[in-house]
């Protein structure tokens, strides 16, 4: 059975059906026997925050749930409760191939296509279980038996969090719950500064302070727990490596392997150095490379009608939302921004009408 509703946020009130998503889901995980939540490779705060979640409420209900990342979580997650219970697909392949081939129901949260669960991925295909996908990324690949899919929502977290309004958990009030719901929204949103975000989001976040979620506590861990090496490594990116073309209302930073190596880079440290660039006035583009071994990574952060899911679509065969997008693309840093560079122009029309509706 397929359900999908691509709503504006100012829908978010007025789902259709939306009992009859949380029923058949209900239904799912009463009759399943082995139950596994798997999200996307590189996972952010919020496709943790949805598995997490997602777990505490199906363990509330007598059932315990694996959990598989396609790779190493980030060091600024590591202090979310059972984060040491997701498997590290990319180092276990074997105890991960045992837990997708004995699962009967396999729950994907925060992704769109099958392609972001890495080398799980054939093993997810391959399998007979049941499969869900629940998701707030646009345009999802028809995949799964049951797909939950609402871009009205701020994060997959906030989508859960009505998911399990819907199957009675309104007033589930777990710890470990409350704390993955807010942490995948305010990392979806950058705290509130960026992503959508509705009155629903404002409203699920009142109840979660209501209900007693340690917010500063949270923000902490995510927003101020950075080492020093990567406050210097951001000065480095901004004053050394920061390209602006001001004409095409674009900025972007590149980083070297060299670069990261010198200011002993851990995963996720160049977090957030795409959305600073946003803030310089009249740039509507940001896009941060970073070279990795044969390939370059890269985000990309728009504001107003720029459409950097597009972007990243055509040119780095990537995918995400409007405003914040992300790819990769084989080849050296220089062929890559290169192709980036030759590419851009053609975008040009669209960059001078989002940055028009930005002066209104
Ligand atoms: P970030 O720049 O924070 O890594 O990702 C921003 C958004 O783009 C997220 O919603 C993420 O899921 C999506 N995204 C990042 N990298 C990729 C990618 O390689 N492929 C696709 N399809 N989406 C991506
Ligand atoms: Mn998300």
């Amino acid at each position: 059975m397929l359900f999908f509703l691509p709503l504006s946020p100012y829908q978010a009130n007025a789902v259709p059906d939306f009992g009859k998503y949380t029923k058949e889901l209900k239904t799912l995980i009463d009759e399943a026997d082995h139950i596994l939540l798997i999200c996307h490779i590189n996972p952010d705060g919020d496709a943790v925050g949805a598995m997490l979640a997602l777990r505490r409420w199906i363990l509330y209900n007598g059932k315990d749930p694996g959990m598989i990342s396609p790779n190493a979580l980030q060091k600024f997650l590591l202090w979310m409760e059972d984060v040491d219970r997701v498997l590290d697909f990319h180092h276990n392949i074997e105890a991960g191939t045992a837990m997708i081939n004995e699962a009967d129901l396999i729950i994907m949260v925060d992704f769109n296509s099958t392609s972001r669960m890495g080398k799980a991925e054939p093993l997810v295909i391959a399998s007979k279980a049941k499969k869900v996908m629940i998701d707030h990324h646009p345009d999802p690949t028809q995949f799964a038996d049951l797909l939950i899919s609402d871009v009205s929502r701020s994060s997959t977290s906030e989508l859960v969090y009505y998911l399990v309004g819907g199957m009675g958990g309104g007033e589930f009030s777990d710890p470990d719950y409350i704390t993955a719901v807010y942490v995948g929204i305010i990392t979806d949103t950058g705290n509130f500064e960026h992503g959508y975000y509705s009155g629903d989001t404002m409203r699920t976040v009142g109840h979660l302070l209501d209900m007693g979620v340690d917010k500063e506590r949270v923000f902490n861990h995510i927003f101020s727990n950075f080492s020093a090496d990567r406050i210097r490594l951001k000065g480095f990116a901004l004053h050394n490596r920061m390209v602006v073309h001001p004409e095409l209302h674009t900025a972007y930073i590149w980083l070297t392997k060299e670069d990261l190596d010198k200011f002993n880079h851990e995963k996720g440290d160049t977090e957030g150095f795409a959305n600073t660039l946003l803030t310089m006035r009249g740039i509507v583009l940001s896009v941060l490379f970073v070279e990795r071994s044969g390939f370059v990574k890269m985000s990309l952060r728009s504001k107003s009608t720029f459409n950097a899911n597009e972007l990243s679509r055509r040119c780095f065969n990537g995918g995400g939302h409007r405003n914040a997008a992300g790819g990769e693309m084989k080849g050296s840093i220089e062929e890559v921004v290169e192709h980036f560079e030759k590419t851009l122009p053609l975008f040009r029309e669209e960059l001078e009408a989002a940055a028009g509706e930005l002066m209104k």
